[in-house]
């Protein structure tokens, strides 16, 4: 094999060009993107809202580093299918993309449920460098920002609105805040500490649509209630960019399917990070797209070599000082698991462990990165304790 193509340039990419670097410096890699600038992390983006850092800054890898590690980047070169015959990527580039073996790397896009009046001048959403400047730029001129969705992503942007003098409110239509990570009483605790720090949460809000004429002027929500804003940030979740493989015949449901060394239905074309799922299972967060793009690297390199074993899902946010930690199963739906729970609602402290026969399999850890800590490491561990109480969460 002599060339490689990805398509993509997200933390599945750098993490694979690393990988497939360790193990061979002569291959050659191309890598396509529809963006124009280098590789980011995307949690810089809400630094870079907050004023935190500046663009340079965000960037994680110049040219340079491309350069460096012998890689030709396209930037702002789309792809729109893959050619699976002719091992062939067809994208804007002349460089038509002949490839031996291909990662497909493409990430995902933000939800945008159908509001009315989305089109509106001031309505946003956030996955990019650019749509970070974009906010960053409309705060400035807003009077109050209005972000739909009190998931990781809302709250973080809420909290960096408000550091660059923002007056923001956040919306849900859900009862309570980070649905995946957080239980009822867990949010309950974020909300007021959110509160504290100037951050109004308002939950059970449906929205219906955006008001104003050209410039977005509030939202209504399906029971006819307004809220005034001139700036509002979509932040409803995100879904699998499948575009190219629907084009190439490619198989693909939520996210486009893989096997365990995260082949697609096309031989020798690989899939890995948020653009892809693997047994019904799919995270947009970074620790499922380094780990997938590693074991498709390395089965890239030399098929047969890596199997995909999942993931235990982990969320780590700081927000507004805030830290907060989610880690494996926090919502038991049988009698099997047992769960301790502490709460200090003034402090801002919520932990809560589940177990299943004596073993932690999952918990939350508000207010302490110490217990955060701790409580991943019993569950990594994954021994038996002893005492099944809050004596749990003591961390020596
Ligand atoms: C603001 C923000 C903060 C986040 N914070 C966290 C966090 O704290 N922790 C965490 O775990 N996760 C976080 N996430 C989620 C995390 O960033 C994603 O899970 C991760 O980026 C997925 O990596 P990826 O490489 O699969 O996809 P992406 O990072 O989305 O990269 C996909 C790449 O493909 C390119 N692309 C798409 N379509 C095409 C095409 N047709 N042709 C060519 N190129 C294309 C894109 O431009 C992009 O370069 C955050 C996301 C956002 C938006």
């Amino acid at each position: 094999m002599t060339r490689i193509g990805i398509i993509g340039n997200g933390v599945a990419t750098t993490t694979a060009i690393r990988e497939i670097r360790g193990k061979n410096q002569t291959i050659e890699i191309d890598v396509f993107t529809d963006e124009r600038h280098p590789y980011y992390p995307r949690p810089n983006l809400i630094d870079l809202i907050a004023n935190r850092r500046t663009v340079k800054e965000t960037i994680r890898h110049d040219l340079d580093w491309y350069l460096k590690n012998d890689v030709d980047l396209f930037l702002s070169t789309p792809v729109f299918q893959i050619d699976t015959e002719k091992k062939r990527v067809i994208s804007t580039s002349e460089d038509y993309g002949d490839y031996d073996s291909l990662l497909i790397a493409v990430g995902s896009r933000p939800f945008i449920p159908p509001f009315e009046g989305i089109h509106k001048n001031n309505v946003h959403v956030i996955r990019t460098l650019d749509d970070a400047l974009d906010i960053r730029e409309a705060v400035k001129g807003a009077g109050r920002e209005i972000v739909i969705g009190g998931g990781i992503l809302g709250i973080e942007l809420a909290a960096a609105m408000k550091e660059i003098g923002g007056d923001p409110i956040v919306v849900d239509y859900d009862n309570r805040l980070l649905p995946i990570q957080l239980d009822d009483l867990g949010s309950s605790v974020l909300a007021k500490q959110l509160e504290k720090k100037g951050i109004q949460v308002l939950f059970g809000y449906e929205c219906r649509g955006i008001t104003g004429e050209d410039d977005a002027t509030g939202i209504v929500s399906t029971q006819g209630d307004e809220i005034k804003g001139d700036l509002v940030v979509i932040a409803t979740g995100v879904r699998s960019n499948t575009i190219i493989a629907k084009n190439s015949g490619i198989d693909f449901h939520h996210g486009i399917t893989v096997d365990d060394y995260m082949q697609t239905s096309a031989k020798g074309v690989f899939a890995a990070g948020d653009c892809m799922e693997h047994n019904d299972l799919w995270y947009g967060i970074i620790p499922w797209a380094t780990a997938t793009s590693r074991i498709a690297a390395k089965n890239m390199i030399d098929f047969g070599s890596a199997r995909f074993g999942g993931i235990t899902p982990s969320n780590q946010l700081q927000v507004a000082g805030i830290d907060l930690t989610s880690i494996g199963l926090v919502h038991p739906e049988s009698p099997d698991f047992e769960a301790v729970v502490s709460v200090d609602m003034e402090e801002g402290r919520y932990f809560k462990a589940v177990l299943k026969d004596h073993v932690p399999v999952g918990g939350i850890a508000l207010g302490s990165r110490k217990v955060a800590m701790h409580l991943r490491s019993l569950i990594m561990k994954g021994e038996r304790v002893s005492a099944i109480n809050e004596t749990i969460f003591e961390a020596d």
